[in-house]
């Protein structure tokens, strides 16, 4: 089956809901799913929940924190060995959906460069699904992709105040 590139942005609800769905979808259709989670550190919910699929993989590449102004070496070192994992699991092409998660925002944390994630879409082998998630995608990667979703926040209860809840954020 052919594979297209999928980007998810917007700074509204349901980037990272919209690939697990996808990841969920696809488990269930027997294909091998790798997700790739910048930034992100701990137990969210998620990766609870897809631990218990065999054909689901998920690692995460993060130090958990908000990155303000320049990243930590620590935060681009974690970054590096994400997008260098990325970079492994499509060139043996070993999996049938790829999901690079947050990494819009691992590049407008200067966490990898916008260049590095251009090569990463060209990279992919013509069989995988590659999806990209994450505010603020650059005119180039949504040029490149395929499929782009912005998520348009109409009303985001986050202005109330109501920080990420487990089971429904995290
Ligand atoms: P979901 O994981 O529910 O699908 P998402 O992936 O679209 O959401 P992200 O952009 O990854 O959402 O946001 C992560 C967290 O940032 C949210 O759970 C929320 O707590 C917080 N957040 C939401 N809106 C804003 C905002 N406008 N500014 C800063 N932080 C926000
Ligand atoms: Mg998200």
């Amino acid at each position: 089956m052919k594979g297209y590139i999928q980007v998810y942005t917007g700074n509204g609800k349901g980037k990272t809901t919209a690939s697990i769905g996808l990841a969920l979808r696809a488990a269930g259709a027997g294909l091998s799913v790798y997700i790739a989670q910048f930034l992100k550190k701990g137990d969210y919910s998620e990766i609870k929940a897809l631990s218990r699929f065999e054909n689901i993989t998920v690692e995460q590449y993060g130090l958990g924190k908000f990155v303000k102004g320049s990243p930590s070496d620590e935060d681009r070192a974690a970054g590096a060995a994400g997008y260098q994992k990325l970079c492994e699991i499509l060139s043996q092409n070993t999996h049938d959906v790829v999901i690079a998660e947050e990494g819009n925002v691992a590049v407008m944390c200067n966490i990898i460069t916008e260049q590095a994630l251009l090569a990463l879409m060209d990279m992919k082998p013509d069989n995988i699904e590659l999806i990209i998630t994450g505010r603020g995608a650059t005119p180039k990667v949504i040029e490149r992709a395929d499929l782009v979703t912005e998520m348009k926040e109409i009303k985001h209860y986050y202005h109330q105040g109501v920080t990420a809840r487990v089971g429904i954020e995290k």
